[in-house]
């Protein structure tokens, strides 16, 4: 088996790597490190069947050989990364999933989208099932990742129905866990750092609103399920352990054993009220619900970060 992983250097796109490599496939990773990082994978180099290149696959891509998957999972993904530059996050959602949908087509490969619950938007129904519309704002700072990924969904079906590819469509709900960057602006990272620095932790509004946090091997082994399954319509995977955004300061404070101050900052706009999903599809479809709880992940997590910082313990 031979897999291609469009933003193979960044967070998500790493652990796939490892993951393919460990199952045995050959792995063409692809990046242009805008927001992914040679570091996530530079283990790999050297390693048998592993390739990277840099590439822009919002120009064209172009890698020989035979391939029988292809997955793409390259665009800034962390508000801050796509308010940075939401001019590339609409062309790889759009330009980026059409050249990875023709390369797939030409090589008779699978292709594996990486949506986003951010599909939903802000949502009305709760917690979030598949058959949900949304309700996004097209127009405002998120629309950029937002409209990209519905596009991408919409560009994915259409080459599925009309050139008959072998689609999977993922929703990924908030994903966490190492090599993501203490920087990106998430709020793992950011609560992370914070509380090893000292630093105050920066809420945003009142804490009220929610996010449900799925720890990264869970995700992988449900995207590994996925796309073995025959399944073509779209999927939510993500952890259903709702908690809100001030509970959840209080976890990692809980779990570094540090307590540091709480600074409010304004609610960024269009900020989702709650997010949580239905994942009854992924259980009956492929047998998969998340098992690493909130605080083990965390824990996990915070290591990565306690490492980068070359710190032994928080401060
Ligand atoms: N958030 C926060 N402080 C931060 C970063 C994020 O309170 O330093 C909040 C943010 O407003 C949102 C939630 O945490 O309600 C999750 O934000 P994140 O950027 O991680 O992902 P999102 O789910 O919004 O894409």
């Amino acid at each position: 088996m031979r897999t291609l992983i469009t933003g193979g250097a960044g967070f998500l796109g790493s652990h796939l790597c490892d993951r393919f490599l460990q199952d045995g496939h050959e792995v063409v990773c692809v990046d242009n490190l805008i927001s992914g990082r040679l570091r996530n994978i530079e283990h790999l180099f050297g390693r048998d069947g592993f390739t990277f290149f840099k590439m822009d696959v919002t120009n064209f891509i172009h890698v020989p050989g035979t391939l029988d998957h292809v997955l793409h999972f390259a665009s800034p993904a962390s508000p801050n990364d796509y308010f940075r530059y939401p001019i590339q996050t609409l062309k790889v959602g759009a330009l980026g999933t059409h050249k990875a949908l023709g390369l797939a087509r030409e090589k008779g490969a699978t292709f594996l989208l990486a949506s986003t619950s951010e599909v939903y938007g802000d949502p009305t129904v709760h917690p979030q099932p598949e058959t949900y519309w949304g309700n996004v704002n097209p127009i405002g700072p998120r629309g950029c990742y937002d409209e990209a990924k519905r596009f991408a969904e919409a560009m994915t079906m259409a080459y599925h129905r009309h050139h008959g590819v072998d689609t999977r469509i993922v929703r990924i709900f908030n994903t966490y866990g190492p090599r993501m960057r203490a920087g990106d602006g998430r709020v793992v990272p950011a609560f992370l750092s914070q509380v090893i620095r000292g630093e105050p932790l920066t809420l945003f509004g009142d804490g009220s609103q929610t996010r449900s946090f799925c720890y990264v091997d869970d995700l992988v082994e449900g995207i590994v399920r996925l796309l073995k399954s025959d399944y073509t319509d779209p999927v939510n995977l993500g952890n259903p352990d709702e908690h809100t955004i001030a509970e959840f300061a209080e976890v990692v404070q809980e779990v570094l054993g540090r307590r540091v101050e709480v600074r409010r900052e304004p609610l960024p706009v269009d900020d989702p009220k709650v997010r949580r999903p239905d994942i009854s599809v992924a259980r009956r479809v492929l047998g998969w619900e998340p098992r690493v709880p909130l605080r083990e992940g965390i824990r996990r997590t915070a290591e990565y970060f306690l490492a980068e910082f070359g710190a032994t313990s928080p401060g």
